[in-house]
């Protein structure tokens, strides 16, 4: 008999993640507080459930792809416990807090559930395409069976530690990836103040010190890189709120360890700004319009 899998969070990363457990024959019973994303659920393989109740019901594997720790923690609230089979195994890829992926996994192993955090990294372009790389926070003994699970959606999974490391991994990454992506739309900026055609400054800098992902897989200048959100007005993706949140959590964690982040500081508060001219809901590169001058 297939598996059958709860898919909780069907936004721009569990659209792709649900349909690329669908195409391994799995069940996939699907839900999201959205009835677009439903429908399209529906369209790519999955079977879509009325309530996250539902969906959980039965299944031997649930997944959740929510926008913060919140989220993460009502859905468990309101839908999992009471639902979840005997035996489950449980997989938040949200990004959130450290917190919660530690709490739920006490109550997971207190309840004899086996539970890990796996924040993901690769964007839209690689949740759809099964290319995520993954980091995840388990039990030792528990990393086999969670990494299969994973793999139809994985370039690479990579266990970081026990429950919360996949999301101190993350929060980590994500500060790299906030900073440098204002560095090269800074960059691109001043190209263009210099008279400098962005895609000979894109096809120069690809090949020198200043390449990074930022820049090659996800270029800021709408026209470089086919798939980077530049090319469609700076929606879907990853949303400046998103990116704001991650920032915010680097800042948290930062102040509670006694890390020095200064660098991570002013992106947090280059992202509050963009945030409050309403570009909230436009993927993170948009903030190359803002520093061009451009409205948001
Ligand atoms: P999104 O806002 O596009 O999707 C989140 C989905 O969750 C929405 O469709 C929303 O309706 C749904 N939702 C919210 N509360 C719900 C509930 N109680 N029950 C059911 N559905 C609910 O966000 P996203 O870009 O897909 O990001 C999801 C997570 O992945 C976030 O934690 C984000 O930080 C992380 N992430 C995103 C990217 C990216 O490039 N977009 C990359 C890596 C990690």
């Amino acid at each position: 008999m297939s598996k059958r899998i709860a898919f909780i969070g069907l936004g721009n990363m569990g659209a792709g993640m649900a349909a690329n457990q669908a195409k391994t024959g799995a069940t996939v019973a699907a839900f999201d507080l959205s009835a677009d994303a439903l429908k399209h659920a529906a369209e790519v393989g999955c079977t879509p459930a009325t309530t996250a109740a539902e969906a959980v019901a039965g299944a031997d594997i649930v997944i959740t792809m929510l926008p913060a720790g919140v989220h993460v923690r009502k859905v468990y609230a309101d839908a999992v416990w009471d639902n979840v089979k005997p035996g489950a195994i449980l997989i938040d890829c949200s990004t959130t807090d450290v917190d919660t992926p530690r709490d739920i996994a006490a109550e997971a192993k207190k309840r004899g559930f086996r539970f890990a955090d796996a924040p993901v990294s690769g964007g839209q372009t690689g949740a759809e395409a099964g290319q995520l790389a993954f980091m995840v926070g388990c039990a030792e003994a528990d990393f086999a069976d969670i990494d299969a699970v994973l793999q139809p959606m994985a370039k690479a999974v990579i266990r970081a530690g026990d429950p919360g490391a996949g999301q101190a991994a993350k929060i980590c990454n994500n500060m790299v990836l906030g900073v440098s992506m204002i560095a090269v739309c800074e960059a691109f900026a001043l190209a263009e103040k210099l008279g400098l055609d962005p895609e000979r400054f894109f096809e120069i800098s690809s090949k020198s010190s200043g390449q990074c992902w930022s820049l090659t897989t996800y270029s800021p200048w709408p026209g470089l890189v086919p798939t980077a959100p530049s090319n469609r007005d700076y929606q879907g993706g990853f949303a400046t709120a998103m990116m704001l949140k991650d920032l915010k959590l680097a800042q948290e964690a930062a102040a509670r360890a006694g890390a020095s982040t200064p660098m991570g500081g002013m992106a947090e508060s280059l992202y509050a700004l963009l945030n409050t001219q309403g570009a909230g809901g436009r993927d993170f590169s948009v903030m190359l319009e803002w520093l061009r001058g451009k409205e948001v």
